[in-house]
């Protein structure tokens, strides 16, 4: 049994936090806010195993200028943040040439193969599940020219194994009565899932971990200095904290304990966005994406959740009026019945240039693991990066090749 530091307690450090104990570790979450206080808290629910087609793809290169510079596109920039941005965007774009895109689709498939699998035991309790709800996600297509430009990116999912159904107009309408009669496509994805309250679910998962021994210190980890033994973890404030592991876990803050620890990762953030809609969860049956608006609504147990955007412009908390317009305007037009959202929320994706996330050891100690960086897939990803943490600390072979993942890659 080890001493275990997990820093972050959302999707990714409660998952890693759930395989550590069943290694029998002794484990420690530290985050200032508690449980999915992060962009674990408001993001779309959906476990999204297709999701292999990261944002950094060769069609950015004909449509990020019309995208950066339109009034109705999903994808903002904030112009004030472009000279701290230029070298992430530069590497972004170098990331979405075809060889390099196609190695990340891949990787990203690799990952997303186990990704069921991790979770199987963060499911296993009855309270835990009763927030799945088994109903796949349908994507939608408004133009037949999206759809067609699309079919390149859906034969290469096919082609890794990725199972759909293509759907017709009549087909979306048998699914989705009330939505507007305005898609000429839909692409149902099989296997996909979403949670009914992602932020309760890991409540209720910490919950399930704290009778046995699962611990929460509501303190932001200032720096780690990792030694032979293991690591010490200093405080704000004058605490410090030793530990025989520390596994970095947060989202996309995590960029200066990967300095401390002797890596340069050039991780920055895509801005997202959700608005939501009370009691109107009954509108539709699971989670519908707009390809062309870049949004998905949920159903959830508090109403509709329409979530997704983004905006590439730091960390400042100041919300984008024209994108939370945006997605009021839309969502209302693909279901006409929705009234006035009634709350919104801003959330930092944590994202590197090439679409991966960062797993593996610091190059300063193998007591400090790393497992950041899951950009649009964090909660879809989390039970396998955990069990993947539990690997690395345990000396494992893990059921994965890492080397795609690999911190020392940048
Ligand atoms: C609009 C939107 C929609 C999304 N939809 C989906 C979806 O449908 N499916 C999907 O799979 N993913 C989705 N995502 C992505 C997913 O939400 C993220 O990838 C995921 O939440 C990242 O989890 P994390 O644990 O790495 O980071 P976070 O949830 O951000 O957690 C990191 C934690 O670290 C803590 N922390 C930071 N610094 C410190 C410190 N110094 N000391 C202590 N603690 C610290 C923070 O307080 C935070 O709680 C979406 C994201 C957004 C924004």
């Amino acid at each position: 049994m080890k001493r275990v530091a997990v820093i972050g307690a959302g999707f990714i450090g409660m998952a890693s936090a759930a395989w550590l104990m069943r290694d029998g570790h002794r484990v420690t979450l530290f985050d200032p806010t508690g449980v999915a206080q992060g962009a674990s808290y408001g993001n779309a629910g959906t476990f999204a195993p297709y999701a292999c087609i990261p944002v950094n793809n060769p069609s950015v290169f004909g449509s990020l200028p019309r995208f950066l510079l339109s009034s109705d596109s999903p994808l903002r920039l904030r112009w004030g943040y472009l000279p701290m941005l230029a070298p992430w965007l530069a590497r972004f774009l170098r990331n979405s040439l075809p060889q390099r895109y196609e190695h990340s689709v891949r990787a990203l498939a690799a990952l997303l193969g186990q990704a069921q699998a991790g979770y199987e035991p963060l499911l296993a309790a009855p309270a835990l599940a009763q927030f799945v709800r088994p109903r796949e996600c349908l994507y939608l297509y408004s133009s037949a020219a999206s759809f067609q430009a699309a079919e390149p990116s859906l034969a290469l999912r096919r082609a890794l194994g990725v199972p759909f159904d293509v759907l017709d107009t009549a087909g979306i309408r048998q699914l989705e009565p009330n939505l507007a009669p305005i898609f000429e496509r839909g692409v149902l994805f099989s296997g996909s899932w979403h949670f009914s309250n992602p932020s309760g679910f890991l409540q209720a998962l910490f919950e399930h971990l704290a009778p046995q021994g699962l611990t929460l210190e509501r303190q932001t980890v200032r720096a780690i200095s990792p030694n032979s033994a293991g690591a010490t973890l200093h405080l704000e404030g004058e605490g410090v904290r030793e530990f025989d592991h520390v596994v970095v876990a947060a989202g996309a803050r995590s960029a200066t304990f990967a300095k401390q620890c002797g890596n340069a990762v050039p991780l920055d953030t895509e801005r997202g966005y959700h608005i939501r809609y009370s009691g109107a969860a009954d509108l539709i049956s699971r989670p519908v994406g707009w390809a062309e608006r870049g949004f998905y609504m949920t159903p959830m147990q508090d109403g509709i959740r329409v979530a997704g955007t983004v905006e590439l412009g730091g960390f400042s908390p100041e919300h984008n009026r024209a994108l939370l317009n945006l997605l009021t305007v839309a969502s209302r037009c693909a279901l006409p019945n929705l009234q006035q959202p009634d709350s919104s929320w801003l959330g930092f994706r944590p994202t590197l240039p090439d679409g991966l996330p960062v797993l593996g050891h610091a190059r300063a100690s193998k007591h400090v693991v790393y497992a950041f960086g899951h950009q649009h897939l964090g909660l879809t990803l989390a039970g396998i990066s955990g069990r993947i943490v539990a690997d690395l600390i345990a000396g494992r072979p893990s059921a994965l090749e890492l080397t795609p993942y690999r911190p020392t890659r940048f």
